[in-house]
C-alpha cells in the first residue's frame, strides 16, 4: 500500500502541491498504515489472549491491547487527516490520483524499456573479463589523447600538440597516459574474450608456442584492438 503512495505525484491529483508539505503527506499516510499493522496485531495478540484465558483477564487483556493499538493509531490518524485537509485532498480525490498513477506505471515500463534498448549501441563500451573495468579499444585510445592534446602515431609513439603547462602538468598528462596504456584493451582471437593490459601483465599465462601472453580462458593468442 505504501508503495502505491509513495508513487503518487501531485499531477496525480491535478494540482501544484508544496512538495514538502506532500512528503509530509506520505509520510504520514506510511507512518498510519504501520500503525494500522500494529494494530491488527495487538488485536490478535487480545483475542487469543481472550479464547485462551476465557476469564476476566483475558478480556482485560483484549481491551488492553485494543486500547493501545487504538493510542497508536490514532494519533498517526489525526496527523494524516491535517495533511490532507491541508493539502484539501478528500478520500475520493486520493482514490482517483491511485487509479492514475496505476495507469502511468504501464506507460513507465515501455518507456524505461525503450531506454534499456537504446543505450544498447552505446554500451559499447567493452569490459575486462577478468577484473571488469571498462578498457580502451584503439580508438577510444587515441580519441582520448585527442581530449588532452596528444597524438598517437603509426608506430605508437605519443607526441603533445602543444607545451604543457609547467611540469606539474606533464607528470599529470604522464600518469594519466600510463593508466590508460593499463586500461588498452586485449581480445582473444580464439574465443574472443576481451582484457585490459594490466591483468595480461600481471596475470596471464604463457601462450604454448609463441611464448607471449596467452587468453586466460582458453589460451589463445591476442590481438590489440
Ligand atoms: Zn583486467
Ligand atoms: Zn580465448
Amino acid at each position: 500500500m505504501s508503495e502505491t503512495i509513495n508513487k503518487l505525484t501531485p499531477e496525480d491529483f491535478g494540482q501544484n502541491f508544496d512538495p514538502t508539505l506532500f512528503s509530509d503527506w506520505k509520510k504520514s499516510v506510511e507512518a498510519h498504515e504501520k500503525a494500522g499493522l500494529v494494530n491488527i496485531v495487538l488485536y490478535l495478540i487480545g483475542f487469543v489472549a481472550l479464547v485462551s484465558l476465557k476469564d476476566i483477564v483475558g478480556l482485560v487483556l483484549f481491551f488492553g491491547f485494543a486500547f493501545v493499538g487504538l493510542g497508536i493509531s490514532i494519533p498517526k490518524r489525526n496527523k494524516r487527516k491535517r495533511f490532507e485537509r491541508e493539502l484539501r485532498i478528500s478520500n475520493s480525490d486520493l482514490k482517483a490520483a491511485i487509479a492514475k498513477s496505476r495507469d502511468r506505471p504501464k506507460q513507465a515500463t515501455v518507456s524505461t524499456d525503450k531506454v534499456k534498448e537504446t543505450p544498447e549501441p552505446a554500451t559499447t563500451a567493452k569490459k575486462c573479463q577478468r577484473c571488469n573495468k571498462t578498457v580502451l579499444t584503439r580508438n577510444e585510445f587515441a580519441s582520448e589523447l585527442n581530449e588532452m592534446g596528444m597524438r598517437i602515431d603509426a608506430s605508437g609513439n605519443i607526441t603533445a600538440d602543444g607545451a604543457f603547462k609547467g611540469y606539474g602538468a606533464l607528470q599529470d598528462a604522464q600518469a594519466r597516459v600510463a593508466k590508460m596504456e593499463g586500461d588498452k584493451a586485449i581480445q582473444c582471437k580464439s574465443c574472443g574474450n576481451v582484457y585490459c593490459v594490466d591483468c595480461l601483465a600481471k596475470h596471464a599465462p604463457r601462450h604454448r608456442t609463441s611464448g607471449g601472453k596467452a587468453c586466460f580462458s582458453c589460451g589463445g593468442s591476442l590481438q590489440e584492438i
